[in-house]
């Protein structure tokens, strides 16, 4: 088939290759020129294990275009995929307007008689296909056009695997010439395709990330309670998930959920329902916990420290939201650097990809270190924020001969508390104080 992918983000990007692998020829288009030059020079703008090679090999082979031009993209497909951001508005809802924006364009360049299959990527709020209809009808109300949602459910740092390996596609559509299509475009992927109407498609993806962040803002919270009581979460969650009914997996206690998708889908669908006068209690809560929960390093560095912690030096292993990415959006590594440096603390950090990110959003004195060893060199205590391997791979006795104090909060917990408490080390985890 031809398609064209619109955005090239962690989204847009690894869709477009993947479909270009499966044989199909796609244009992927960017607004940002510096983007596409960078991609028509072979350079990958996001870190994502696999993409490289992909991209390069699917461009040698001609499938795969790059361009800054919408209209003759769209012109040239039968399928045009919209995958741009829907970042977080100031009132909590999804911000639209580079859906929108993109569906005038595509309603500018569709003034033949072709069928196309216009597929929304991006998480949306329910109604937006009816609303993406219309945009294009206002500009070219005999466009042949169906407009469908097909949600996407990768994950940074595994986005190639994932998009190879889905655990299910949703096709959100009411033609069945575009269910037909669509089936056709996915078929190679997975067996696990469900048809469904769009507004029920576009609520499948905010109800799955919302549910995701509820399992991990439940067990912080009972991480926070073990806390006070002398329980170990990670022996808690392991009891819990042999019941086939709760599972093992999405269990693991910590510093919150981060990134571009859970806060900002949380919000939006809370807000979906504020505006037809519902209140949404548990999702509210859901939020509410993950606001703190990133603070809760912070408090554990003040019982430590016995409430004095202005000018300690302390070292942040990892700084994105999650490992093997390089993305910062909403990482919790922000609001934790935030808030020990109006402590007056001295940050030492190491992220081994999201350092230029995080620079772009961090102020103040940090100095951003090599490696995990070169970050917690001379440091009061070290903290565990992203559970990348580079970070992983300190060991207690190498640290304790550089560290000024044997002290690790592991905000992952990731490491053995034994081996950590044998090697003298303050240590203390989320939740297995
Ligand atoms: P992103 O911010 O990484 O990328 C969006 C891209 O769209 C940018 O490169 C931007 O320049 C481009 N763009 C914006 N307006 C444009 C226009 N008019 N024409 C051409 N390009 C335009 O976003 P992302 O992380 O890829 O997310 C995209 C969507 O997918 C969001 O709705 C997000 O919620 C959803 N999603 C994201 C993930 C994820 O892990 N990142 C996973 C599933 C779903």
């Amino acid at each position: 088939m031809k398609l064209t992918v619109v955005g090239t983000g962690y989204v847009g990007l690894v869709s477009g290759t993947s479909f270009a692998e499966l044989g199909n020829d796609v244009i992927c288009v960017d607004k940002i020129p510096e983007k596409v030059d960078r991609l028509n020079n072979g350079e990958i703008p996001i870190y994502e294990p696999g993409l490289k090679e992909l991209v390069d090999s699917n461009r040698a082979a001609g499938r795969l275009q790059f361009t800054t031009e919408l209209q003759p993209a769209v012109q040239a497909s039968d399928v045009v995929v919209i995958a741009v951001g829907t970042p977080e508005s100031e009132t909590g809802a999804a911000n639209m307007s580079y859906v929108y924006g993109v569906a005038d364009e595509i309603g500018e360049a569709v003034n033949d008689d072709k069928f196309r299959v216009v597929v929304n990527k991006s998480t949306v709020p329910v109604g937006t296909a009816d609303r993406v209809r219309s945009l294009i009808a206002d500009k070219n109300p005999d466009a042949q056009v169906e407009v469908c949602s097909v949600p996407e459910f990768l994950r940074e740092g595994s986005a190639v695997k994932d998009t190879f390996n889905p655990d299910r596609v949703i096709i959100g559509t009411n033609s069945d010439k575009a269910a037909g299509i669509l089936t056709e475009l996915h078929q190679p992927l997975t067996d696990n395709i469900v048809v469904t109407d769009p507004r029920s498609s576009e609520m499948i993806k905010y109800a799955s990330n919302a549910f995701l962040a509820t399992k991990i803002s439940f067990v912080n919270e009972v991480a926070n309670i073990c806390d006070y009581y002398g329980a170990d979460i990670n022996a808690v969650t392991r009891g819990m998930g042999m019941d086939n009914r709760i599972g093992p997996k999405f269990l693991n206690a910590g510093i919150g959920y981060g990134g571009s998708c859970f806060p900002k889908d949380v919000k939006a669908i809370k807000h979906l329902a504020e505006v037809k006068g519902y209140y949404p209690q548990l999702l509210q809560a859901v939020n509410d916990v993950n606001e703190k929960q990133s603070l809760r390093m912070v408090d554990h560095l003040n019982v430590i420290f016995n409430e004095d912690i202005r000018n300690i030096t302390v070292a942040l292993l990892g700084l994105a939201f999650k490992p093997n990415t390089d993305d910062m959006r909403e990482a919790p590594s922000l609001k934790i650097i935030r808030s020990l440096q109006e402590y007056g603390v001295k940050v030492r950090a190491f992220d081994p990809v999201a350092e230029d990110n995080a620079k772009q959003l961090l102020e103040g004195d940090i100095y951003f270190a090599e490696n995990a060893l070169d970050a917690c060199e001379g440091a009061d205590a070290a903290m565990l924020v992203t559970e990348w391997d580079e970070c992983l791979q300190v060991t207690p006795e190498k640290l304790k001969s550089i560290m000024n104090k044997p002290v690790m909060i592991d905000g992952r917990n990731a490491f053995e508390a034994k081996e950590f408490k044998e090697a003298g080390f303050i240590y203390h985890g989320i939740g297995r104080k």
